[in-house]
């Protein structure tokens, strides 16, 4: 190893790094390794609610900005980490014209594909970044609801919908676990992004990003997953559609809580592999120490992080 792996792994708990080695392939070990201490590009999408893309980006480069587009998403661009703070300080945010989003997140809204008029729940939603763009992605026609049980995450949900003109989601600050009681089986969609260990936020210039990570977290995490997993899967209706996703890499989080509900569900459970217009991603794990997965959760994706993407698991079940 040379002294910049020396570096990086002295940043970032040895365990961390022995958990990537044992699932990343080889070949794509230094790029992932690598991704934990690069600068990263700033991504942003421009808000269709309220703003078009052309005006946007032409205003944009006039403030001295440099974008690149994202070939899959007309709305998305990115900018070099140096422009980061131009970026984020342009008056174009604060009038909800633009959310600065990863091009990962992105593209759950993109696998789940809510159409307008459709009845879509996002069942773990602050800050809202997912929300708004399935909001845009609706064209703000039919019913999409937002539950956050964090009373100032909650707040800060309502004040980007608000920002972002997307005034017809309805928000509930509530507990996901409760909410198959209050519906029943009545969504066509729902994403579930569901509160993890983060281990795709973990970068070298953030200590605290790693700070009480451990196997402990991670089984902690597991036990509210599989109970949020479980009430999102309730509260479809018969041939919808569930996108489980998590910005951490731990299997237990990932295979571990998509094979738990596919065991309890055999039969009305499928999982449907998920086209991603991106060469960065693994599929889904057959098996972690010692533990064997479904087959059907090689159609599962596994972002892997870059100097653009940030890493996320995703799952697309459908309800037969
Ligand atoms: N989807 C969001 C976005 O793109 O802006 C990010 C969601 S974040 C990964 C997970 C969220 O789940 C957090 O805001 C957390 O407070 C919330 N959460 C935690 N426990 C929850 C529960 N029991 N039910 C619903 N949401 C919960």
């Amino acid at each position: 190893m040379g002294s910049r792996d020396e570096e990086v792994t002295a940043e970032l708990p040895a365990a961390f790094w022995e958990r990537l080695e044992s699932w990343v392939e080889p070949h794509r070990l230094p790029g992932v390794r690598d991704s934990f201490a690069q600068p990263k590009r700033v991504a942003f999408r421009v808000n269709r609610l309220s703003a078009e893309p052309g005006p946007v980006a032409a205003e944009l480069e006039r403030a001295g900005l440099e974008l690149r587009p994202l070939p899959w998403l007309a709305e998305g661009f990115h900018v070099a980490d140096t422009q980061r703070e131009l970026l984020t300080r342009h008056p174009l945010v604060e009038l909800g014209q633009i959310y600065i989003h990863n091009p990962s997140s992105m593209l759950t809204t993109l696998v789940l594909a809510p159409q307008p008029g459709e009845t879509v729940m996002d069942l773990a939603a602050a800050p809202g970044g997912k929300t708004l763009h399935m909001a845009a992605q609706m064209r703000g026609e039919g019913f999409l609801s937002a539950v956050e049980p964090v009373q100032s995450r909650f707040y800060k949900l309502k004040d980007n919908l608000r920002r972002g003109g997307a005034s017809f989601v309805r928000t509930y600050q509530l507990d996901g676990r409760q909410v198959p009681r209050k519906t029943g089986p009545r969504f066509d969609r729902i994403l579930l992004d569901a509160p993890c260990s983060g281990e795709a936020r973990f970068h070298t210039s953030d200590p605290t990003a790693h700070q009480h990570w451990g196997t402990r977290k991670i089984r902690e995490c597991r036990g509210k997953q599989a109970g949020l997993i479980q009430a999102a899967w309730e509260s479809l209706r018969p041939g919808g559609r569930l996108l489980y996703c998590t910005c951490s890499f731990a299997p237990e989080e990932n295979e571990g809580v998509v094979a738990n509900l596919l065991k309890q569900m055999p039969g009305p459970a499928t999982v449907v592999s998920i086209d991603l217009p991106i060469e960065n991603w693994q599929p889904g794990l057959s098996q972690w120490q010692g533990e064997s997965f479904p087959e059907e959760l090689a159609g599962c994706r596994r972002i892997l992080p870059d100097e653009l993407h940030d890493g996320l698991f995703m799952a697309l079940l459908e309800k037969a």
